[in-house]
């Protein structure tokens, strides 16, 4: 049985603007970093050369590459930086023509970097290949990363991490689990709780979700409070704030849905803006799950203790079967891998906490992945703004949508997750790469650019 895939995996506490672009590489660096070390060439190192292949090639600058690099090298980490320090590491090494590995200062220049957008490594297309100099320009260190989506990152070499026990109730799709809730005759959630409090003891798990689900609302909050400009030239206004401003003047029952949208935005547009953000499953589509829990406690009187608990907990368990299933890397799957993800890990969640069957919750998740099938990405400029910050918020809607259509039955269903998933997975292999966060491909090469 492979390694679970916990909650807190899938959701991190990290900086917009891309799992993928930004968390992955700075979790990367920081490995080689700490490789470098550990081999004993710090003292020797006199430079460091990368080179972004693929999508991260494409797109890096605009996904905010280079700043994480430079500053996952220095050791900082997605949890522990300042996002607003992170912005500025790419400048910072340009003008004072220096960065570090770890505490070692060494020499910098723009040509350590090679963008390499039309080259993909077999392994997968997120990929960056890093190389330690000595002062004669030997190659002391090299390894190659891959940055899968959600912020995780694998190797080619042996990645050194704990060996993680098995747990009670691993499943490995949506039917497995299904079979195990009822022979157990317990919840989604429950089965879920059960995995994790296995793994991590009632006092991290607690602890953890309860920061996790603290993150998603403040993001919630600091975007909808939040005016001005995104970073990048596209100069695309925030609007979160003045969606809430109008949002207020009319009774809040008339307009839980258009809140829902504006939830998803603030968030989306923090993530741009390159602030603190839950990865969930991956930044891009970060607005979704906290815009559908926080959407339940404001409209649907669900108590807090609840969505961060049990919600999380059943979007976690959903989440999983993609990461193992299909992707949720848009570099592999488009969108649909991302957005899609996300809005069928919410809906789910939604489903479990408004007392839907361990049926009905299936079903919730596979009507919203379903219509999600084919969803490509471009972005626009290679920014996460557009389509991405609108999407999020039309994911969110179409999350409920899916809630209310299967609690409208009984959860018997056609069409199962599983399938869904695995459709979803070929429909990622078919796609074209231009359409997988390279931005040569749709929206990215037909939006006139100013
Ligand atoms: S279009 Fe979708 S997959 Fe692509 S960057 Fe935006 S949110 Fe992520």
């Amino acid at each position: 049985m492979p390694d679970y895939i916990s909650a807190l995996d899938l959701f991190t506490i990290g900086i917009g603007p891309s799992s993928s672009h930004t968390v992955g590489p700075m979790r990367a660096a920081l490995l080689f970093a700490e490789e470098i070390h550990a081999k004993g060439h710090l003292p020797n190192t006199h430079s460091v050369s990368v080179t972004l292949y693929g999508s991260l090639g494409a797109t890096g600058p605009g996904h905010g590459t280079t700043n994480a690099i430079v500053s996952g090298l220095a050791g900082s980490t997605p949890e522990g930086c300042d996002p607003n320090q992170v912005l500025v590491a790419w400048n910072n090494a340009i003008e004072s023509k220096t960065w570090h590995v770890l505490n070692h200062q060494i020499r910098f220049s723009e040509s350590d970097f090679s963008f390499q957008p039309l080259m993909r490594l077999e392994k997968h297309s997120n990929a960056m290949k890093f190389r330690a100099h000595a002062a004669n320009n030997d190659v002391l260190l090299e390894q190659v990363y891959y940055s899968v989506g959600g912020g995780f990152v694998e190797a080619d070499h042996e990645i050194i991490r704990p060996q993680r026990p098995e747990v009670p109730n691993s499943f490995i799709n949506a039917e497995h689990l299904l079979d195990i809730c009822e022979r157990e005759e317990k919840t989604i959630a429950q089965i879920a709780h059960e995995n994790e409090l296995f793994l991590h003891g009632e006092l991290l798990l607690t602890t953890k979700l309860e920061a996790i689900w603290s993150a998603m609302e403040n993001c919630i909050e600091h975007g909808l409070n939040s005016k001005g400009v995104l970073p990048g030239y596209l100069q695309v206004t925030r609007r979160a704030a003045d969606m809430a401003e109008r949002l207020a003047k009319f009774d809040q029952n008339e307009v839980s849905n258009e809140w829902l949208q504006a939830y998803a935005i603030a968030v989306n547009e923090q993530n741009a803006a390159g602030m603190r953000v839950v990865t969930a499953p991956t930044n891009g589509a970060a607005g979704i799950i906290p815009a559908v829990g926080y959407y339940a406690m404001k409209f649907k009187g669900v108590a807090r203790e609840v969505i961060q608990r049990d919600y999380l907990l059943v979007c976690a368990a959903i989440g999983s079967l993609y990461k193992r299933n299909a992707s949720i890397s848009g570099a592999e799957a488009g969108c649909q891998g991302e957005v899609g993800s996300a809005c069928s890990m919410a809906a789910a969640g939604l489903a479990a906490v408004l007392g839907g069957t361990n049926q009905q919750i299936e079903n919730a998740a596979e009507i919203a992945m379903e219509h999600n099938l084919g969803l490509t990405c471009d972005p626009v400029g290679g920014f996460v703004q557009m389509p991405c910050i609108e999407r999020n918020a039309i994911a969110a809607g179409t999350a409920v949508s899916a809630v209310r259509l299967a609690m409208l039955g009984d959860g018997s269903h056609k069409i199962s997750l599983d399938t869904v998933i695995e459709t979803m997975r070929q429909t990622g292999v078919d796609m074209s790469s231009k359409y997988k966060e390279t931005s040569l491909g749709g929206l990215a090469v037909n939006v006139v650019e100013c």
